[in-house]
């Protein structure tokens, strides 16, 4: 039985962000684990939105998920704008703490897939020794591409976790979880971009001063310059959102 009620999104460009805070979403989360279908859960950033504007597929796949939690502080600045503020950022980065937390507490067997050669096993291995009582049903590196299909569902199948937390960055490891997670079976499955790479160590995520001063996007144009490409996404996104409030301000 279902307790928590999923609060209507929030709509921003077209993508649906729920309006959850940490608690809210571990309470979702514990209600799938119970009702055991398989759901999806997106953690979103403008890059995300933006990238589903261009890409049909991509925009039905957040459409569908079972929760879009807002992961990069672009969507709370857009929602306030648009007039429906979210409460609060539930990053994949942040969250994955709290949902160890709570999973060790209640049980759900968690499974690491994704990122390089050994940093879901590091992960693993940081996490159990943070949460003693945590199970980790299993890790894999593996990739999305289809020859690793039948491998990965095996290794599935045989744990039998509750959560499955998909690192394979946006879009694949989105629209991987959309394709496969009827055939995989576990209750939960989210992707988490590079939330392992940063509880692993390999890389640094933002000093906390930064991300509270709203700037981890540019500490990650900083350190990641390869990226600069993907976040002229974020001008764009300011842009549109910004279209978007002055066009209903005048209807
Ligand atoms: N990754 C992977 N397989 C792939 C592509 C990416 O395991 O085929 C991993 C990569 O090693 C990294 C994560 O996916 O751990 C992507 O992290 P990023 O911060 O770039 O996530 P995004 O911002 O794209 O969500």
């Amino acid at each position: 039985m279902s307790n928590t009620i999923i609060p209507e999104p929030v709509m921003i460009l077209g993508v649906p962000v729920h309006p959850l805070t940490y608690d809210q979403f571990l309470d979702v989360a514990g209600d799938f684990v119970r009702e055991a279908q398989p759901r999806q859960i997106c953690t979103a950033n403008p890059e995300f939105v933006m990238t589903a504007r261009r890409t049909p597929q991509f925009l039905e796949v957040l459409q569908k998920a079972d929760l879009v939690l807002p992961d990069g502080v672009g969507l709370l600045w857009a929602a306030e704008r648009l007039g429906r503020p979210l409460p609060q950022r539930v990053t994949g980065s942040d969250g994955i703490y709290h949902l160890c937390e709570r999973a060790a507490r209640e049980g759900w067997r968690l499974f690491l897939l994704g990122a390089g050669p050994g940093i879901a096993d590091a992960t693993a291995t940081i996490l159990s020794g943070r949460y003693p009582r945590l199970q980790i049903a299993g890790t894999y590196a593996g990739s999305p591409a289809e020859d690793e299909l039948d491998m990965i569902t095996k290794l599935i199948h045989r744990a039998r976790p509750d959560i499955l937390l998909v690192a394979y960055g946006a879009p694949k490891q989105d629209l991987w979880i959309n394709r496969h997670k009827v055939a995989l079976g576990v209750p939960v499955s989210i992707g988490v971009g590079g939330a392992f790479d940063h509880v692993s160590g390999v890389r640094r995520r933002a000093p906390t001063w930064l991300i509270r001063l709203n700037l981890e996007w540019l500490w990650r144009l900083l350190t990641q310059p390869w990226r600069w490409r993907r976040q002229l996404d974020l001008p764009r996104f300011v842009w549109t959102v910004l279209r978007e409030a002055e066009g209903s301000k005048s209807e």
